[in-house]
């Protein structure tokens, strides 16, 4: 005689015995189950025919006892080929349907296919057949709750089948079902089994057990009768052979899965359940879309302000060092800068041109127009070191500064604020400080390359008749130095300062800086914003994580029934967790998008504010690659929650 598909050795399960009375439901249960044969398992409600099914089902494991499966003891199986047998060698039919209640009745029946890796085309060509074969082909795309209880039993039936279902596990199959779609439902077990499958159908109905060729009687946990043992049981089985199972066994166990079709039925899965309950979902991911979308605008204004300051610096020329009045110390007052110190500076090699500087905003007429202005005493080098031309007439002479005549060069918003656009501007008398001054020229806008629109408001007069005509004082408030050589700014600035420092007797009382410097400054301020910023964002997408395991926590609880029936179809732990990782990960990535929409859409607004905002990609990845991390990280805990379920107390959840 072949050797046994399933060999029972006085199997025994108890339950409770910590702090609930220890009972003993299976009592020493000894049976072999042969290829092709059709067995009823019947006793009263109450004697243990669902627990010896789900021990039969390697969906649990007895107390005591040997099982063989095809002679392998099935106690050395680890959770992977456990769940290979439930995939490839059973197929479950239960009372209560046990469909996912999400999913379509084509999608159902091809679950256990994904997780064996079929090919996508070959599982729904396969499953569509199945269920045309069971009369179903016009309802394929139903979910369970529309369809009749007998059409969802049909439906399970085919979810059994897809795989090759050798041994059909029917738990009271019609016990949920009126007479004629019990009597339907038994006329395809009788079918199955006259094809070859062994059929396991367990039943309280001695009439429905009738139907199978060997009944088992069960009563408290004992066999009290077997009709095998009355009649030869041997068959000259047309199924499979215990054999070839075990050696598919052997091969298929180490088979990974097509992770394909793994990865995109768990997305669409995940996508269903998240836009079932969308709106806790969109509640949940605030904290991404708030972390993201900061980062995003922090960076981009960032950028966005850096860039307006190096546009600044370019417009400006920056090959520029400032020299102005300093205290050495606290208690000793600041130097003063004089027009010798100027012409000794000016004379270094290292200095192409040198320009004092003095002005202050002051009261400017032209007509009945009084408007504030700032007037400032600089010298014929104005528009080179500034890199900022002269448009119409022409800038003030070396002979005007000598005469410290009173002639002015004006910016384009005092031309425009203050003679307005109908004079010309040229040969005109404006009053500064009741001193007129004529219009000789007016300078290019600056404003806008450099972005600072103030830049404009200028008035530029020979530095003699700033000195003498407006300020009464003939030292320079600072003075501007154009270095000969751009990439030698730091040497220039260090011989400038052994000058000035013999000038100034050894004393420290003046202040050497360059663009640069504020270029630094700069960049402080904004690392402070930054940083800032960057706290926000780290908090939000904290509390965006814990938002994310949170709502997964909740989903793995709401569908612990959902997470039994994938492990009863074959689902290894690793596909659960990728089921509930792979949710977790979509869940943040649509936070992340929603981030960065959101991000886009606050740099839309800053620029309308005249707001500079610069939008890098790499900021956008990063923030949502951040994202998707914590999508990963939190999500974890709840997957490997869920992946680890034992699966008769997941399929028998409430
Ligand atoms: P049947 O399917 O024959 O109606 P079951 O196998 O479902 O019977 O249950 C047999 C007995 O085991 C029942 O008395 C039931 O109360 C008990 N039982 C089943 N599952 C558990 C469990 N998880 N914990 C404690 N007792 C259980
Ligand atoms: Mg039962």
């Amino acid at each position: 005689m072949s050797t046994p598909l399933i060999e029972l050795r006085d199997i025994r399960k108890s339950y409770g015995g910590v702090d609930t009375p220890k009972v003993e439901v299976v009592r020493g249960i000894s049976l072999a189950i042969h290829p092709g044969e059709f067995v009823a398992i019947v006793g009263a409600s109450g004697s243990g025919k669902s627990t010896l099914m789900n021990i039969l089902g390697c969906l649990d494991r007895p107390t005591s006892g040997g099982y063989l499966f095809a002679g392998k003891d099935v106690a050395e199986l680890d959770s992977d080929e456990l769940a290979w047998l439930r995939r490839e060698a059973f197929g479950f039919v239960f009372q209560g349907y046990h469909l996912i209640a999400s999913g379509s009745a084509q999608e159902n029946v091809e679950m256990p296919a994904i997780y064996a890796g079929t090919p996508t085309a070959e599982r729904h060509a396969r499953a569509s057949a199945l269920l045309d074969r069971l009369g179903l082909a016009s309802r394929t795309g139903n979910r369970p709750h529309q369809l009749s209880g007998g059409q969802q039993q049909r439906v399970s039936i085919a979810r059994a089948l897809m795989n090759g279902g050798h041994i059909i596990l029917a738990d009271e199959p019609t016990g949920a079902l009126d007479s004629q779609s019990g009597a339907e439902v038994m006329a395809l077990l009788d079918e199955l089994a006259s094809q070859g499958h062994v059929v396991i159908l367990i039943t309280h109905d001695r009439e429905v057990a009738a139907r199978a060729k060997r009944v088992i009687e069960i009563r408290d946990g004992l066999i009290v009768s077997d009709s095998a043992n009355e009649r030869s049981a041997a068959i000259g089985a047309p199924g499979l052979q215990a054999e070839d199972l075990r050696q598919r066994q052997d091969q298929g166990a180490t088979h990974s899965g097509a992770w394909k079709g793994e990865m995109v039925e768990s997305l669409q899965a995940a996508w269903r359940i998240m836009w079932i309950n969308r709106f806790r979902t969109a509640l949940t991911l605030l904290g991404i879309v708030i972390g993201v979308a900061s980062v995003v605008v922090m960076l981009a204004v960032g950028e966005g302000s850096k860039r307006q300051v190096m546009a600044q610096m370019a417009a400006f020329g920056s090959n520029i060092l400032y020299l102005g009045a300093s205290a050495p110390t606290l208690r000793e007052p600041a130097g003063l800068i004089t027009l010798d110190d100027v012409a000794a500076v000016g004379s270094l090699p290292q200095v192409k041109m040198i320009m004092p500087v003095i002005g202050d905003k002051l009261m400017v007429r032209y007509g009945n127009n009084n408007q504030q202005f700032y007037v400032g005493g600089n010298n014929t080098h104005f528009c080179e070191i500034f890199n900022w031309p002269v448009v119409q007439g022409s800038f003030f002479t070396e002979a005007d500064e000598q005469a410290a005549a009173a002639v002015a060069v004006i910016g384009q918003k005092v031309k425009e604020k203050l003679l307005g656009a109908q004079v010309d501007p040229i040969g005109q008398y404006i009053l500064v400080e009741n001193v007129p001054f004529q219009v000789v020229g007016i300078l290019a806008g600056k404003g806008a390359s450099s972005g600072d629109q103030d830049s404009d408001e200028r008035i530029v007069v020979p530095y003699s008749a700033a000195a003498i005509r407006l300020f009464g004082s003939r030292d320079p408030e600072y003075v501007t130095i154009a270095t000969a050589d751009s990439r030698r700014v730091a040497e220039t600035e260090a011989a400038i300062d052994r000058l000035m420092l013999k000038l100034h007797h050894g004393k420290r009382d003046y202040e050497l800086s360059n663009d640069a410097a504020l270029i630094q400054a700069e960049a402080r301020t904004q690392n402070t914003l930054s940083l800032m910023l960057g706290s926000i964002a780290a908090i939000s997408l904290l509390v965006g994580g814990i938002g994310v395991m949170n709502i997964m926590l909740m989903t793995v609880r709401e569908r612990t029934r959902e997470i039994g029936i994938r492990m009863a179809t074959g689902a290894r732990q690793r596909d659960i967790l990728r089921q509930f990782l792979s949710e977790a990960v979509l869940l943040s990535m649509v936070g992340g998008l929603t981030g960065i929409a959101l991000a886009l859409l606050i740099g839309g607004v800053l620029l309308l504010g005249n707001i500079a905002v610069a939008f890098s990609l790499v900021a956008v990845l990063g923030a949502f690659a951040c994202a998707v991390v914590t999508g990963v990280v939190f999500g974890f805990m709840p997957a490997r929650k869920a992946a680890r379920l034992d699966p008769v107390k997941a399929l028998t959840s409430e």
